[in-house]
């Protein structure tokens, strides 16, 4: 009865569709005298609910790792948007520059040893060890600090996040967001000013931006042991 609704000019895929279907209902026994019932075969009860509907929009799709710990964590929301396009690799360092044939430096503007990525900006340039070293020996962590193992800064990011207890853990990661985007801060002024790397400034720095976000409210960095960050 119901082949008698196919109307129209059926196409090739109509016609495959509908012999998959055939195959599918050839073995199915209509019993006329049980009523129809709804059956929601993404639960194992088979009840529906708009809980499990939402969830089903998201069947295959790829979470993205970081996502929590960047914006879950209190900073100004432009250091934390930077943190995000870092993530995804959308930062213009000279690697990216490269890919797309513009002007680029050879070497990392900081270290003038390795090319720059932004993973060697924010975790592998022995310029940052350094100063991921003093800004968390001040806060009583400086065992975190990245090791020359260390060479993806999402993954030392959650390495020493995990590491750590709750309370400490939020401070902790404002001070990574604070201290990521204070290198990016004295690398873009090295590389658009021609200022010569200098560690001191750069710590200076994120000495003042800590003053500036703890008068912002960020009250995360107060659950540090010291905060003179
Ligand atoms: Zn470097």
């Amino acid at each position: 009865m119901w082949l008698r609704d196919i109307d129209g000019v059926a196409s090739l895929d109509v016609i495959t569709e509908f012999l998959r279907l055939w195959d599918l209902i050839s073995e199915v026994v209509l019993h006329p005298e049980v009523p129809d019932v709804h059956y929601w075969r993404l639960s194992a009860s088979g009840q529906y609910t708009a809980k499990l509907a939402y969830e089903a929009l998201f069947q295959g799709a790829i979470q993205f790792g970081p996502w929590k710990i960047i914006w879950k964590t209190w900073a100004p929301d432009k250091c934390r948007f930077f943190l995000w396009l870092a993530a995804h690799n959308r930062c213009w360092t000279a690697e990216r520059l490269a890919r797309r044939n513009l002007p680029h430096s050879e070497r990392c503007p900081l270290c003038d040893q390795d090319d720059e990525t932004i993973d060697h900006l924010l975790a592998g340039c022995v310029f940052e060890r350094q100063f991921w070293h003093i800004i968390l020996q001040r806060i009583g962590l400086a065992s975190l600090s990245p090791q020359p193992s260390d060479i993806i800064f999402e993954e030392w990011w959650s390495k020493v996040s995990g590491s750590v207890s709750h309370t400490t853990r939020k401070g902790l990661n404002t001070v990574i967001i604070l201290g990521a985007w204070t290198l990016w801060r004295h690398r873009n002024e090295c590389v658009f000013d021609g200022t010569p790397p200098n560690l001191t400034r750069a710590l200076i720095m994120a000495g003042e931006e800590s003053r500036w976000w703890n008068m912002a409210g960020a009250k995360d960095l107060s659950l540090l042991p010291a905060q003179a960050v």
